[in-house]
Order: structure tokens, then sequence, then C-alpha cells
């Protein structure tokens, strides 16, 4: 039996979703003890049950321990079943990490998958809704899986209420993705959106990603969100160029001007412009399953976030393959992932 340290190197949810994607790809049952050990209320909260429940429930999983605040679990799969699922987390916790977690072993299942999730979709700490459409999703159809998304309704915390579909369907060829530069600038934009808030702060945001950036107004879209059910404050900025989209995501906050949480989105923006690395600190923690469960690659990025290296490990408990890590020249590292097919 595979069993996992919840306080291991970054110490969050994250090694539990792994564990849980990996325990359905492999069929290989694990237990994992101090859940989220690392975190200030460790245990499960409702968004780690959620995907708990969902794995659960497509892998037709026996579990102990799945309940609120537990801090062991057991986890034992059987064969993936694609089929229609829908998964409401009954919060604003959210959505695209329950995807995160059940959406490689659906495209791994042999069958097509229709999927309602329902939570946040513009969650802080979390892959927002058009991280995953434009930065996550291109890759792993460039791997070859095949799989799109559509938000039906945003989610912003505390509220929730936010909706999205998914569709997945067996890949015919899995490719290794080799993501080693940029290549150059094809498009760029700032989204300003807000829901249930006034219009005018969304305006002052993409104000100062303009300013900061030094875009025009081409460039700068201000919106405002007539559908979700709470207030809500996102600024987003999308970086293409020919190999690779990056979003980069900040979120209003009670306390918080428009133009500070603009300017940590537009610094982070920089902070990704100032290297060549092609693949950022979030893509980079997250393509590491896909690419293992497809057919591996390389990619180059930034020094490797606590994330990352605990996923590398986390991967090894439960497939026999090194992810090696080397350094690619200019403070730049390239991660090669051998594929375990
Ligand atoms: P915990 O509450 O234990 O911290 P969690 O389940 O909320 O856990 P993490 O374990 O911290 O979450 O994992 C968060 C995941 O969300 C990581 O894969 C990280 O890369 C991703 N993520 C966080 N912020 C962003 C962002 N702005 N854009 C894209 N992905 C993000």
């Amino acid at each position: 039996m595979i069993t996992i340290d919840g306080t291991y190197g970054e110490g969050g949810g994250q090694i539990l979703r792994s564990a849980l994607t990996l325990a359905l790809v492999t069929g290989k049952p694990f237990r994992i003890d101090n859940i989220r050990g690392g975190r200030a209320k460790p245990g499960l909260l409702r968004q780690h049950l959620t995907c708990v429940q969902a794995a659960a429930r497509i892998g037709d999983a026996t579990v102990d321990g799945a309940a609120l605040g537990s801090t062991t679990l057991l986890f034992q799969p059987k064969a993936v079943s694609g089929g229609d699922y829908t998964f409401s987390i009954g919060s604003a916790g959210s959505t695209t990490l329950v995807l995160q977690t059940v959406l490689l072993p659906l495209a791994l299942a042999g069958a097509v998958s229709q999927l309602v999730l329902g939570g946040g979709t513009h969650n802080q700490s979390a892959p927002p809704f058009d991280f995953l459409q434009h930065a996550f999703l291109p890759l792993l159809r460039r791997m070859g899986f095949v799989a799109s998304a559509k938000l039906r309704r945003a989610g912003f915390y505390p509220a929730g209420g936010g909706e999205i579909e998914v569709s997945i369907f067996p890949p015919d060829t899995l490719r290794p993705l080799v993501l080693e530069e940029r290549g150059s600038r094809t498009g760029q934009r700032a989204d300003a959106v807000v829901a249930n808030l006034p219009w005018d702060i969304a305006r002052r945001e993409v104000a100062t990603v303009g300013q900061m950036l030094n875009w025009s107004a081409e460039d700068l879209h201000a919106r405002s969100d007539a559908q979700a059910r709470g207030p809500g404050n996102v600024v987003l900025i999308t970086l293409e160029h020919e190999n690779v989209t990056e979003v980069i995501t900040a979120f209003g906050q009670l306390g918080k001007t428009a133009e500070q949480v603009a300017s940590e989105a537009a610094q982070e923006a920089k902070r990704y412009l100032a290297t060549p690395a092609p693949v950022g600190p979030h893509l980079a923690d997250q393509l590491l399953l896909p690419m293992t469960l497809a057919a591996g690659g390389r990619f180059v990025t930034t020094p490797l976030t606590p994330h990352a290296t605990t996923n590398i490990a986390v991967i090894r408990q439960f497939l026999d393959i090194a992810i090696t890590v080397t350094p690619a020249g200019n403070g730049l590292y390239a991660v090669t992932v051998p594929g375990a097919g």
C-alpha cells in the first residue's frame, strides 16, 4: 500500500489531488495521513472532500475517512468509468481543482465524459477558469488529450454559485510536449471583471495595467458580469506567444484598492516577461501529471515552486519514473518528464 505523508513539501491540498489522480489512473490504492498538515487549518475542506467524492464516484472506489476535517484517508479505486457527472462543491470551493483531480483519469477511461461542476470558478490560490481555458487546456490538447470547457456562470468567493461544463473524449495518440521557447508575442490583453460591484473598479484596474505595461486601449477590457451570484472582482492578464499562452491573475479583496489589485497582476506579468521561460510557475506544477500520464516531454521554466517539487515526489510514489530538473542557463531550469504512456 502506498503511504503518503500530507505534511511533505508543500503540505497542502495538491498532494491529495495528485494522489487521487494517480491512484485512479494506475489502479493503486493509497493511504494519506496528516492531510494538509502544512496548513493552519489542516484536514479536508469542502473542496478537497468534493475531490475525494468525485474521484470515488468515477473510480467506484472504497474510501475510508471522507469527511470534513478528516486528516487521514484510505482510497482504493476500481476501474474508472467515463460518463455524465455533476459535482457540486456546495460552497465557493474551486471547481477547477475538482476538475484537476478527475480530468486525466476520465480522459484515459476510453469513453466520452460530460461534466458539470458547481462552486467557485475564480478563486484565490486556484486556477481561474480563464487559465484553464486559455493556458492549460490548449497544452493538454497539444499532448493529444481531447477536452474543452465552457463557463456557464462565474462564481466568486464567498457566494460561489458558479458553473462550468467540460467535455472529454478519448485521445487517439498521446504526444510528447516540448516547450523550450515561448516564441514571439502574438497577442496580449488585460481583462478586469466586476460582479455586483461598481464598474469603475474595473475601469481603474485596466487603466493601471495599461500604464504599468505600457499597453494601449485596444488591449484593455473592463466589464461587468451580471450573472454571478455575489460580489467579485478579478484582473486577468493574457500573454499569447507562438508556443504558449499564460494567464496571470489577481483578485479583488476588501481593503485593497483597484490600483493595488491591478498592480499585483501587472508586476507578475512583468516578472514572466523578464525571463524567456515559456512555462510560468503555475503551469509548471500542473503540466507534470498530464505529461507523465501521456508521452512525457520537456519544458523550460523558472526555479521550481514547492508545488512542483512536491508533485514530482508524489508521482514517484506511484510510478517508477524519474523526472529530472537541470539548469538551463540564466536562472532557468529544464524539466524532463519520461512519459509512463
Ligand atoms: P490548500 O488550501 O491546502 O493550500 P488547495 O487545495 O487550495 O490547498 P494548493 O495545494 O495550494 O491548493 O494547490 C493550488 C493549485 O492551484 C496549484 O496547482 C497551483 O498551481 C494552482 N494555482 C494557484 N494559483 C493559480 C493561478 N493564479 N493561476 C493558475 N493556477 C493557480
